[in-house]
């Protein structure tokens, strides 16, 4: 039978529930246990693809084209096991389909109401991924704050599954904070101690306290909690501040979490997981022998989470390279072709991200300009790739005002334009070209070199396309069409032969790269990246450019 964890959150929102959740299912995955992550989000989105980064953070696309919460990132990157639509449910998502139901008949003469018919879906949807039999255990975590109104509904269907489930299959692990008041030089617990009432007062005992902390827990403050919040010894588990998320699953492990989570699942503890691998990346991360510096253009850049997924795969692709890869982020609306060398000479590679609509859209293709021109090791995701393109047609192929028919549905060539498909399209949620495409890649192109193979699969998030009609020009002058999706031809990977990085793509590969599997793309980049850096130390040191490594 399934097994299924609830985590919740007290006190405070962004105290890691994501983070944390994936750090627990990866010790259970290495303990030769089939564990997924789904996340229940309150809010009344059907889900968060019409949400502005401002608002929600990146957008991330499963392999079935679901746009969901950031946190489902995470679990990739942690499990590298696939979610799906089913990992990620909103308030939006299940009202939606009771009230579908309700119109379609189901409650043909009944009262609908939050209990049951809102709880029911709930727990309905709590329990699918457990029902496939694909896994051992569920892991759920909910979104918000505990104490939030819009909460209530989950945590009452919480409170029903534990006596549904049983005790012994369903277990609530509540992640909480304990403050420290410089001041008085102490640890806090009343915080804690109210978002455990708050739970209990909903009829919800928590089974494991999760407690983050910027300060030991000691033996005292532990027993304090275990007395207050009703939870053995063992179960009040510390979770230290750390500088990568990626030591947070071998912080759980010194804590026991694993084992103690297996004892009140009933399941078996015996060995100990195996985190070899996943030990050997934190010790790599955190002993890089080389050092590069990225600029990232984009234009939501106040915002950390808004390119997550990218930040992430350039910490796995930096790894991979033995490099810590310092990300410096450049506001796209403040360059220009007259301040781009000032503003990007000292990166050793340049990210240009993607994004929707025109503002700051002149300066990711003066950015573009000045890589191209300057042999620096270019990377466009997606608006980046087109971006590239764009440029490639105003200042290469002399096509003057040329521009996507997002940004100037006026300009004399729509080198990008909207796919055909998409022109029928009114609604806005759900409805862009979404989720995982096959890619034929050409022989010894750039692409086809990092991936070692000639077809793959990624995932997209876009309306608009490379205009096929312009292909021969673009062609012609240069430019190579690396991937082809080979049912629409639609072209998905462009690259310039002649330089030491240029490579643009229409998908997003940020949304594939984990731990175990580095982006090859980003790996590409980040190498050319340390290359560019040896060319340039050499080239100052005064040495001929002959004798400098050549680039590949
Ligand atoms: N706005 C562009 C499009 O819809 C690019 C989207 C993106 O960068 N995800 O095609």
């Amino acid at each position: 039978m399934t097994k299924y964890i609830f985590v919740t959150g007290g006190v405070t929102s962004s105290l890691g529930k994501g983070i944390f959740a994936a750090s627990l299912a990866k010790l259970l995955q290495a303990r030769g246990y089939r564990v997924t992550i789904q996340k229940f989000d309150p809010y009344i989105n059907v889900d968060p693809g019409t949400l502005n980064p401002y608002e929600h953070g990146e957008c991330y696309v499963t392999e079935d084209g679901a746009e969901t919460d950031l946190d489902l990132g995470h679990y990739e990157r942690f499990l590298s096991v696939p979610t799906s639509q089913a990992n990620n449910i909103t308030t939006g998502r299940v009202y939606q389909y009771v009230i579908n139901q309700e119109r379609a008949g189901a409650f043909l003469g009944k009262t609908v109401q939050v209990i049951p018919h809102i709880t029911d879906e709930i727990k309905r949807r709590a329990k699918l991924l457990g029902e496939t039999g694909e896994y051992d255990i569920v892991i759920t975590e909910l979104g918000g704050t505990v104490g939030d109104i819009e909460s209530l509904p989950y945590i009452e269907s919480l409170r029903q599954l534990r006596w549904e489930l049983g005790q012994n299959n369903c277990l609530v692990i509540h992640l909480t904070l304990i403050p420290y008041l410089s001041a008085a030089k102490e640890l806090k617990t009343k915080p804690t101690q109210h978002s455990v009432k708050e739970l209990l007062k909903n009829g919800v005992q928590p089974d494991i306290l999760v407690c983050r902390t910027e300060h030991d827990l000691s033996a005292d403050i532990r027993e304090k909690l275990a007395l207050f919040c009703n939870v053995d010894r063992k179960s009040v588990v510390q979770a230290m501040d750390c500088d990568s998320i990626y030591e947070v699953p071998l912080q759980q492990l010194k804590e026991d979490l694993d084992v103690t989570v297996l004892n009140k699942l009933n399941l078996s503890t015996e060995g100990t997981p195996d985190m070899s691998t996943w030990r050997d990346f934190v010790h790599t991360l955190y002993n890089p022998k080389h050092q590069v510096k990225i600029g990232l253009i984009g234009k939501y850049i106040e915002l950390q989470d808004a390119y997550k997924s990218i930040l992430e795969s350039f910490i796995h692709a930096g790894v991979a390279n033995e490099c810590k890869v310092k990300i410096e982020s450049v506001h796209s609306e403040n360059i220009t072709d007259e301040n781009a060398a000032q503003k990007l000479g000292h990166f050793d590679a340049i990210l240009v991200a993607p994004g929707f609509g025109p503002r700051g859209i002149e300066g990711k293709i003066s950015a573009i300009r000045y890589a191209r021109e300057n042999n620096l090791p270019f990377f466009g995701i997606c608006l980046g790739m087109q971006c590239a393109v764009i440029e490639y047609a105003r200042n290469v192929l002399g096509l003057e005002g040329a521009h996507s028919s997002e940004m100037n549905p006026n300009a004399p060539h729509h080198v990008i334009a909207m796919m055909e498909e998409q022109k029928k399209v009114v609604n806005k949620g759900g409805t862009m070209r979404l989720g995982a495409f096959p890619c034929q890649l050409k022989e010894n192109s750039k692409a086809a070199e990092a991936y070692g193979n000639t077809i793959i699969s990624e995932r997209h998030r876009h309306r608009y396309e490379f205009n096929n009609a312009y292909l021969k020009a673009f062609e012609d002058s240069g430019m190579v069409m690396s991937g082809i999706n080979p049912e629409t031809s639609l072209v998905e990977i462009i690259e310039l032969p002649n330089h030491s990085w240029f490579v643009g793509v229409q998908f997003h590969p940020e949304l594939k790269s984990t731990v175990s599997h580095p982006h090859p793309l980003f790996v590409g980049l980040v190498k050319a990246a340390l290359q560019h850096k040896q060319v340039k130390e050499l080239a100052d040191e005064g040495k001929t450019q002959k004798n400098i490594i050549s680039y590949s």
